[in-house]
């Protein structure tokens, strides 16, 4: 009997594009899918709420579509390089084919299995548009600014053509746990409502989303993508950091559509090449002054952000969009990141650990990256005395304040012109709170803890 073939599939859920499920059926052997629920090397990084709910279908889908090819998903739980090694040993397996990771305790986990494995482990290119290593500056050094990294890339982009989803794929099998058991769903209480409704996990979802984005918003994405209120954004995220689309395929479907997108989706690849080159990126600051900080310690102020009844209208819409949809629009997570950061003093990480646990995009990389860029501690971030004022931005981007009543009914009935600001109101309503920091204070605060830490460095 020919010895079979493993097809490690971790962040590239899909079967379209993707170079490891080709590389794997290429070696003529027949190929057996694996994915490996692991939450113990990944430490603090393990899956949160939200992806979790999000892997479930993902993976039910992905299921379906291998079976109905000829090669069934064999599901196992534990640590990913012992679990491999394990399979490998029981399937007497002649190698195996995976994705490359970009999050650090990913990569090393590969490390460890390549030392485990008596076998070969063929790893893919398959979540980025280019290696990280390809993009570098003439001195051969890694990119820390974002336009030049950018420019380089599209020097080199496209990199390659689409690889096409196998008709058939023969396949091989192992015992599978169920995926039920892994109980990945939310129950008591099943806070998963929001999140039924407003998505499709899967590659099928990822391409429907794609589709109407391009007919629906590409042309004007420039003009729209700041304002909350519309649909502007293409809201191809969470099928991005699940692999269930591939970046290639984004540009691919958009062409020359608009630059302004490209441009975007090269920040993704900015921020995976941030963490490939730092990858203490998710914990510690870039740069090392941030350190000395002076943050505070409010688990009561945290808890109002998290809840989104802070008293500042378009942070609580924010704050809510995320709990109930899984996904907070981009703006509004810069100015709901910044209030927390400057107006709040929180430390960031306790930020980008809500948002690591409530967002159904959760990326590390791009979950890092934004926090740092926001604080101001990371690369080619944003100034520290740069302190958006959530109500300027509200007033600015969300004019007649659409967004903010959609997801704060309590504000519904408050005029256009205290929309944003409820507590200048002749008669504020009652059952919204006042702000938990009044905003002139908190930049001042804010302003004078930055330039200690400069004073300092
Ligand atoms: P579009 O505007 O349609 O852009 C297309 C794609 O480009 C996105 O899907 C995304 O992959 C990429 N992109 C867009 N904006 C950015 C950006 N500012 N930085 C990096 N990549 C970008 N994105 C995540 O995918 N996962 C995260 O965990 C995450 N955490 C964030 C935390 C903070 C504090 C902030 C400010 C931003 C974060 N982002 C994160 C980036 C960004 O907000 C989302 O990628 C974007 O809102 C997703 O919506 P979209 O797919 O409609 O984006």
């Amino acid at each position: 009997m020919t010895e079979p073939v493993i097809l490690l599939l971790r962040r590239e859920l899909r079967l379209a594009d993707n170079a490891a499920l080709v590389g794997a059926i290429a070696t003529g052997r027949p190929v057996l899918p694996l994915f490996v629920l692991d939450d113990v090397s990944p430490g603090p990084w393990a899956a949160g709420g939200a992806s979790r709910w999000w892997l479930h279908y993902s993976l039910a889908a992905l299921g379906r579509d291998l079976a109905a090819r000829g090669a069934p998903l064999v599901l196992r739980r534990g640590r990913i390089a012992f679990e491999v090694a394990r399979l490998a040993a029981e399937i007497g397996a002649a190698e195996v084919h995976a994705g490359m990771p970009t999050e650090p305790w990913a990569r090393a986990g590969y490390h460890e299995l390549r030392d485990a494995l008596p076998i070969k482990l063929v790893v893919h290119e398959t979540s980025l548009l280019l290696h990280p290593d390809r993009v570098r500056t003439l001195a051969g050094t890694p990119y820390g600014v974002y336009t030049p990294f950018s420019g380089a890339c599209k020097k080199l982009l496209p990199a390659r053509d689409l690889l096409p989803a196998p008709d058939r794929i023969v396949g091989a099998t192992a015992p599978s746990d169920r995926l039920e058991d892994w109980n990945l769903l939310p129950r008591h209480p099943d806070w998963a409502g929001g999140l039924r409704q407003n998505w499709t996990p899967g590659e099928a979802g990822g391409h429907a989303r794609l589709a109407t984005f391009n007919a629906t918003a590409l042309t004007s994405y420039a003009a729209r993508r700041n304002l909350p209120a519309v649909d502007g954004t293409s809201m191809l995220s969470p099928y991005l950091a699940f692999g269930e689309i591939s970046p290639q395929q984004i540009l691919h479907a958009v062409g020359d559509g608009s630059d302004k997108f490209t441009n975007e989706v090269l920040w993704r690849e900015f921020a995976a090449n941030l963490l490939w080159h730092n990858k203490d990126l998710p914990d510690r600051p870039l740069r090392p002054e941030f350190a000395d900080m002076p943050w505070r310690d409010d688990a009561t102020a945290l808890a109002a952000w998290q809840e989104g009844r802070t008293g500042i209208p378009l942070v609580d819409a924010g704050m809510r969009q995320l709990w109930q949809t899984g996904w907070m629009h981009n703006r509004v997570r810069m100015v709901a990141a910044s209030f927390l950061i400057k107006h709040l003093l929180i430390p960031w990480q306790q930020g980008e650990a809500w948002f690591w646990d409530t967002l159904v995009d959760a990326d590390l990389a791009q979950n890092a990256a934004s926090w740092q860029w926001v604080a101001g501690c990371g690369a080619d971030a944003a100034p520290y005395f740069r302190i958006f004022n959530p109500a300027l931005q509200g007033a600015k981007f969300d004019a007649d304040g659409g967004y903010i009543r959609r997801y704060v009914p309590e504000l519904a009935d408050v005029p256009d012109r205290f929309i944003h600001a409820p507590w200048d109101a002749p008669t504020p309503p009652a059952n919204y709170p006042r702000p938990i920091i009044d905003l002139a204070a908190g930049r001042a605060r804010a302003l004078a803890a930055f330039a200690s830490i400069k004073r300092a460095a």
